[in-house]
């Protein structure tokens, strides 16, 4: 065959020319400049990939190769081909590359260098535009049932908000705390997403139980995707009793052991067992009193079905049922009592 490049007869054809012709123009890949184009969040690094923001932890320089390997088109025709990458200098927000592209083709081990240039073309993302504007998505409002909020929940409160947002801010950008005001009646903690709201509503119960409720609000639409903006507010409200304080339930007299994200355990100060209380089921505990509220007094006669106390405030003598828990207790000791309803209770 005749090629009309060269004018050789005696070679192996490649379509209409000779294979030798064919190689001398041959491209291993072929660089789309306007797909080398990247915008680039200039506070979070967070990339537009694919019609989408990923925010995955990588640096400019990773995110340059990457671009670099899934978009240059590999020729057909090539076999093992092996490429070279490298970033030879950035020149602003500009890098140039080089890259050696090492390939068979029509059996031939083919050489090819390569220059071109990645664009990290610098903007916002919409996380950092609405971080940026002060958006919310949750509202948290730590609240107690009866009474003010202590400075211990308080402090504890911020540290969980704090620590949680921390860990989950290097997965998602909108784990942050737009703002929080401490009120009258509680704390708010504004939230970016409602994903990271959840993860501290979690938390903060698993330390303080309580009760929760939610209240969504619609608050706009999402221009990008049509779907309705909610904001919602969220409200803990902490139990008005603490651990060792003293609380009615089903007209038991009982004392807090501990408190959960998922119940109240309580010893009944008659039996000494120890009662179980969901957080459902927890409306018609009643507070009584607390550690302060505590007396001591005296034992002044004990029979195998009686104990006898002064009561403290009185000191009029008071006969108690003797109950297994107050097999130790000998005329004469002292004892913490708690007086409740106008009855005493001998606390072991
Ligand atoms: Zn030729
Ligand atoms: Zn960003």
């Amino acid at each position: 065959m005749f090629c009309p490049e060269c004018g050789s007869t005696n070679k192996k054809m490649v379509g209409n020319i000779c294979k030798d012709c064919f190689l001398k123009d041959f491209q291993i890949i072929n660089i789309p400049l306007e797909k080398l184009i990247i915008s680039v969040c200039a506070h979070c690094n967070s990339h537009y990939i694919n019609g989408k923001w990923k925010d995955i932890g990588i640096n400019q320089e990773q995110l340059i190769y990457q671009t670099l390997k899934d978009n240059v088109d590999i020729n057909e025709l090539v076999k093992n081909v092996e490429l070279d990458l490298d970033i030879v200098k950035m020149r602003g927000s500009i890098a140039e590359c080089h890259i050696i592209a090492d390939a068979e083709v029509l059996g031939e081990s083919i050489n090819q260098e390569y220059y071109t240039e990645v664009r990290l073309n610098q903007t916002v993302c919409p996380n950092c535009s609405k971080y940026n504007s002060g958006y919310y998505e949750v509202v948290i409002q730590l609240r107690a049932d009866n009474r003010d909020l202590i400075d211990e929940e308080i402090v504890l409160a911020d540290t969980i908000i704090y620590e949680t947002l921390k860990r989950l801010f290097k997965k998602s950008r909108m784990a942050y705390i737009a703002q929080r005001s401490e009120l009258k009646e509680g704390v708010d903690y504004y939230i970016g997403s409602q994903k990271a709201a959840r993860k501290l509503v979690i938390n903060l119960r698993k330390q303080f139980g309580g009760i929760i409720k939610e209240s969504p609000r619609l608050i706009g639409q999402d221009k990008s995707t049509g779907k309705g903006l909610y904001r919602t507010w969220i409200s803990i409200r902490l139990p008005e009793y603490h651990v060792d304080d003293f609380i009615e339930y089903q007209n038991n007299i009982l004392q807090v052991k501990s408190i959960d994200d998922n119940k109240i355990l309580a010893t009944n100060l008659d039996t000494g067992n120890i009662t179980k209380i969901l957080w459902k089921d927890s409306d018609t505990i009643k507070f009584h009193k607390n550690m302060k509220d505590v007396l001591i007094t005296t034992i002044t006669s004990k029979s195998p079905s009686e104990i006898q106390i002064l009561d403290p405030e009185t000191f009029q003598p008071v006969d108690l049922p003797l109950t297994n828990n107050m097999n130790d207790l000998s005329i004469g000791s002292e004892v913490k009592v708690i007086k409740i309803n106008k009855r005493l209770y001998i606390l072991s």
